[in-house]
Parts: C-alpha cells; sequence; structure tokens
C-alpha cells in the first residue's frame, strides 16, 4: 500500500493539483470587478496563509475552503482573521 504525501502549508499550486488549479481560476474569472480582491490582495492573503499551521495540502483545515479560491472574494475573511492586515 502505498502512502500518498499531505503538503503541510502548501497551496495548490505547490501541491501538484493542476486540475482543481485550473478550475479555480476558471471560477475566478468569472467574478465581477466588485466581488473579486485587487492581486496585490489576493497575493498578500495567500502569502499568510503559506505560513499558517491551517493549510495542509491546499486546504484549510479551519474552514475546508481553497484559500487560492476563498483570498480571490474581496469580501470573504480568514475564519481566524490572519488576513485582517492585509489591505
Ligand atoms: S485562511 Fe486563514 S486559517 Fe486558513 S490557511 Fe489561510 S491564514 Fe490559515
Amino acid at each position: 500500500m502505498s502512502e500518498e504525501r499531505v503538503c503541510r502549508r502548501c497551496l495548490l499550486r505547490e501541491s501538484g493539483r493542476e486540475d482543481m488549479l485550473a478550475d479555480i481560476h476558471a471560477r475566478i474569472t468569472r467574478l465581477s470587478p466588485t466581488e473579486r480582491a485587487p492581486q496585490a490582495l489576493y497575493d498578500a492573503r495567500l502569502a499568510v496563509c503559506c505560513g499558517c499551521a491551517h493549510l495542509i495540502g491546499g486546504v484549510c483545515v479551519k474552514c475546508g475552503c481553497y484559500p487560492e479560491f476563498r483570498a480571490a472574494f474581496l469580501r470573504q475573511r480568514c475564519p481566524m482573521r490572519l488576513w485582517d492586515t492585509q489591505k
């Protein structure tokens, strides 16, 4: 039996989940400009996630979301409020 390794503190883009990532990016492109976080904010949020112990295998285990999708919504928040310093 092979054991699949789970990448801790990795986003999908670092976890070899290109299929899921492509789907997420397609969904992000369909967001309206008012829904969507600016690129700099998106990147800053994901940088926080990359240093977070709750990110496991591209999933936030605190809320079950994919941060690469959640972070794209301007009005979404980190469940632990760790994005609150990002503007
Ligand atoms: S959304 Fe918040 S709790 Fe979840 S991985 Fe990112 S920083 Fe951590």
